[in-house]
Parts: C-alpha cells; structure tokens; sequence
C-alpha cells in the first residue's frame, strides 16, 4: 500500500503531465489555458469572480483534483461533481463543514464566493458510515467569464496511482474486495493473477479506477467527470 513517488497529474487544456506541486503554478500560465480564457472573455456576458479549487481526499494525497468553479455556483454543485467523479455508491447522504468533523456545518445552497476566503478549507464528508472525506481549498480567484456553460470545470486532475499485483509485483488492474475486508489486505491484482484467484464471496474483482472510494461500500466506479 505504500506509495512514495509524487503524485503526478494532467493538465486538461495542454495534456502536459507534471508534479501535483507544479500543477497550480503550472494552470496559472499555461498558454492553451490562458488562450481559452481570453476567447471566453471576448464573449458577450458578464463577468464574475471565478475560482480555482484544489480538491484533495483526506486519506490519500494521491487523489487529487484542480477545479475552476463560479463564484455564483453553489456548494450542492459542487457536492455533486465530486459524487460524479469519485464518489456516489448509492446515495448516501453527505455534507461540507469548515473544521471537519464535528465542525460548523455549511448547507449546500450556500454560494461558493459566500464560503472560499482565503486560508479556509472545507471538509466533505459523503456516506457517515463508510465515510470519504475530501478536502477543498480555494488557491486562486480571477475575475473573467467562466469558460464553460456548467458551474464546474476540471482543469487537472491525477494520474492513477501506480499499483503493483501482490502475486507479483506485475502492474495491477484490479481489487479483490474478499481480500480488502477479510484479510484487510488492498489485494491489487494483474490480469494473470486475477484468473487464478480463489476469493468469489464478494464478488468478481474490481476494475482499479482513479478514485479514492475504489473499494468502499462496494464502490466500483466509473469514476468519470459527470460533465
Ligand atoms: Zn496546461
Ligand atoms: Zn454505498
Ligand atoms: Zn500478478
Ligand atoms: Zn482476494
């Protein structure tokens, strides 16, 4: 379960892939970017303040998201991108909170202007039971026209992490969830060693996809943006 390397992600505007340190430095000037935004500025509309969040789970660095958001959008928005990408099992209930746990809760038609200054971070909690918990800070804000008609837009996000069979060492593809639960092992598995595996009381094994929840409650993906 170890993972030591850096995570690294992808720039959606230019495909470039870097360091999860160098990514928001890297959004700030990147020319494909910068382009986008000036055509959408030249567009009839008005303007508003617009913000770049990095979104991160708690319990791995590893899983990690740049979003550039409107001001005006709401937190429920927000809520629902992130159970479009990583999260939704089977729609438990979930909440944004300043301080986590126990913390102030923020209700989720609250605007994103109203909640993001700078140095707060929220907690997103989906699922009290099997809970994930994200966590969400604003690192940068613009004034401009949102280049997208949605309230959200992915800007980078990371590349999976490196998984390694546990039979051999080979690239894994996927999750024995007997191995998870029964044995508390993260049973990754490679194409070959998933044939010849002798756990079926929780089901086939599970593709791995690039999200934090992989595993819990069952979650099994798609792991998709939902736009
Ligand atoms: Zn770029
Ligand atoms: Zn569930
Ligand atoms: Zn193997
Ligand atoms: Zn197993």
């Amino acid at each position: 379960m170890s993972r030591k390397k850096q995570s690294r992600g992808v720039c959606v505007y230019c495909g470039q892939e870097m360091a999860k340190g160098g990514m928001i430095k890297h959004l700030s000037t990147c020319t494909r970017r910068r382009a986008i935004i000036e055509q959408a500025d030249h567009k009839p509309g008005k303007t508003e303040t617009i913000y770049h969040l990095r979104v991160q789970d708690a319990g791995s660095s590893d899983f990690w998201l740049d979003l550039e958001m409107c001001g005006r959008a709401k937190l429920k928005d927000l809520d629902y991108y992130l159970r479009g990408i990583w999260l939704e099992c089977c729609g438990h209930l979930s909440q944004f909170s300043i301080g986590g746990w126990g913390g102030e809760e923020i209700a989720m038609k609250r605007q994103i202007q109203e909640v993001f200054e700078p140095g707060v971070e929220l907690t997103h909690i989906y699922d009290f039971g099997t809970s994930s918990e994200t966590l969400i800070k604003a690192v940068g804000v613009r004034e401009g026209k949102p280049n997208s008609s949605h309230p959200i837009a992915l800007m980078a996000r990371n590349i999976p992490p490196e998984e390694r069979c546990m039979e051999c060492e080979r690239p894994g593809a996927w999750l024995c969830i007997e191995c998870l639960i029964e044995e508390d092992v993260w049973g990754t598995l490679c194409d070959t060693h998933v044939k010849a595996h002798p756990h079926e009381d929780y089901g086939e094994p599970l593709p791995l996809v690039n999200s934090p929840r992989l595993g819990m409650c069952g979650y099994s993906g798609p792991a998709e943006p939902p736009y």
